[in-house]
């Protein structure tokens, strides 16, 4: 039997055997339903057709501007990188930073690695860096955010209609563009690559039994899945990617309590201070994210101010009291509904990322306002808290490692598990065999 054929659950730790899938198939840890793995819908041929496509959208929506603006005869008009200068030279270099990271850098690693990656697979060969890449593809994914960047491109474009009159640019489309491909990109899992890989470069196989006998559950690589024996060595790593292989995620809850704090305190200042300063000849207005929610209330667009409401206030306060009741039940080594938890779990990683909207919208607005005779917006020091404590609740909710949440309640949840209620699921789906749970932890 061949050794990639288990596959640890990585948000309850359950041990399954795989199960072959077809196109657009998912396989479900049969304890809490998280997809475990996809079936692929595209080979490496038209995965790199597909990336190449969105490489070129990618340059398009970089170098065009988005949108423009005129007024009374003046003409501003912004490109994404334009905007991010333009913060930076506002002393506003963290949040540049950030959204330089989030809509250019890491997008650019994500689909310039891919490129190479099923290039090289195209032609049968896994070239240099194979490994490396494939890594940092998952972290850049992560962290890259063009989705978010697109919704935040329509609301300044609602917001800035009432101001002036906006002449849409071919970035936008271009950006469009990118983020459908960009939905396309994402359902083709690095993981499936690396097992191409150990197709065309097979390493020497490993009994199954082997990986069970030792007596405690494998352990399995974060960024490439294999599992391997635990050896109880202080330091093992991946056989596969050369990453250094946990049990569990070291000193996960005291770095998940470290980094929740830091953002409540964060959050304070991230709603008192201002986020945007308007100069204009009426004097400076001051704004912050609950006046911007106001702004569009009062200025009858209660559906964006509902979105901004949604992403700038409720979405931080749901992660920080969610993240919060994770970590300290986990701390407790509660069996209190675990998969309930873990569905909590999955909401945080979900929407963590769409606080930055915000963020994104001051952004763009900051360059776009900018007629030195009528009116000039600038960023606030609010912009610099917020942007943190989105960032280190997108942090806490890494640090966090969701299988404590099933450590406690191991023994007692095997026999739940085992009973074959399949509830989301359409039962077309083929769920991925388990056949022992992580309760090696225990044994
Ligand atoms: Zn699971
Ligand atoms: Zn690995």
């Amino acid at each position: 039997m061949h050794r990639y054929d288990l596959i640890s659950c990585h948000e309850c730790g359950a041990l399954h055997r795989k199960a072959p899938l077809g196109p657009r198939q998912k396989a479900r840890c049969v304890r809490c339903r998280s997809v475990l793995y996809r079936g692929a819908s595209a080979g490496p041929e038209r995965m790199a057709a597909i990336v190449l496509g969105a490489i070129l959208t990618f340059l398009i929506a970089q170098f065009c501007p988005i949108v423009a603006l005129e007024v009374n005869g003046l003409h501003t008009s912004a490109t994404l990188f334009g905007a991010i200068v333009v913060l930076w030279q506002e002393q506003m270099q963290v949040v540049a930073a950030i959204v330089f990271l989030s809509t250019i850098l890491f997008p650019a690693v994500e689909l310039g690695a891919l490129l190479y990656v099923t290039l090289g697979l195209r032609a049968g060969r896994v070239l240099p860096g194979f490994h490396r890449l494939l890594r940092s593809v998952s972290a850049a994914r992560h962290w890259g955010m063009t989705e978010v960047l697109m919704i935040g491109i329509l609301i300044t474009i609602v917001k800035m209609t009432s101001l002036a009159q906006v002449l849409v640019q071919p970035g936008l489309f271009a950006f469009g563009a990118l983020t459908a491909m960009l939905a396309f990109v994402v359902a083709y899992e690095p993981r499936a690559l690396w097992e191409l890989g150990d197709r065309l470069r097979p390493r020497a196989e490993q009994d199954q039994r082997a990986l069970l006998a030792a007596g405690r559950a494998p352990l399995q690589c974060h960024a490439c899945g294999l599992v391997a024996p635990d050896t109880g060595a202080p330091q093992q790593h991946c056989a596969r990617c050369g990453k250094v292989l946990h049990r569990r995620r070291p000193d996960s809850i005291g770095r998940t309590w470290a980094l929740l704090l830091a953002a409540a305190i964060l959050y304070i200042p991230a709603n008192l201070l201002p986020v945007m300063y308007t100069h204009s000849l009426f004097g400076q207005q001051d704004d912050t994210i609950i006046s911007g929610v106001v702004y569009f209330w009062t200025s009858g667009s209660p559906a964006l101010a509902a979105i901004i409401f949604i992403a700038s206030i409720v979405v931080p306060v749901l992660k920080l009291a969610a993240l919060s009741l994770l970590a300290w039940t986990a701390q407790r080594r509660s069996r209190w509904r675990p998969y309930q938890r873990t569905l909590l779990y999955r909401l945080v990683e979900f929407v963590g990322r769409w606080s930055m909207l915000d963020i994104f919208v001051i952004t763009l607005t900051v360059a776009l306002v900018r007629f030195q005779s009528l009116a000039v917006i600038t960023a606030g020091p609010g912009a610099l808290a917020f942007c943190a404590v989105v960032v280190l609740t997108m942090l806490a909710s890494l640090q966090f490692d969701p299988r404590l949440i099933w450590d406690a309640g191991a023994a007692s949840t095997a026999a739940t598990a085992a009973t074959p209620a399949a509830p989301a699921a359409p039962p077309a789906l083929p769920h991925a065999h388990r056949i022992d749970s992580s309760g090696g932890t225990h044994g």
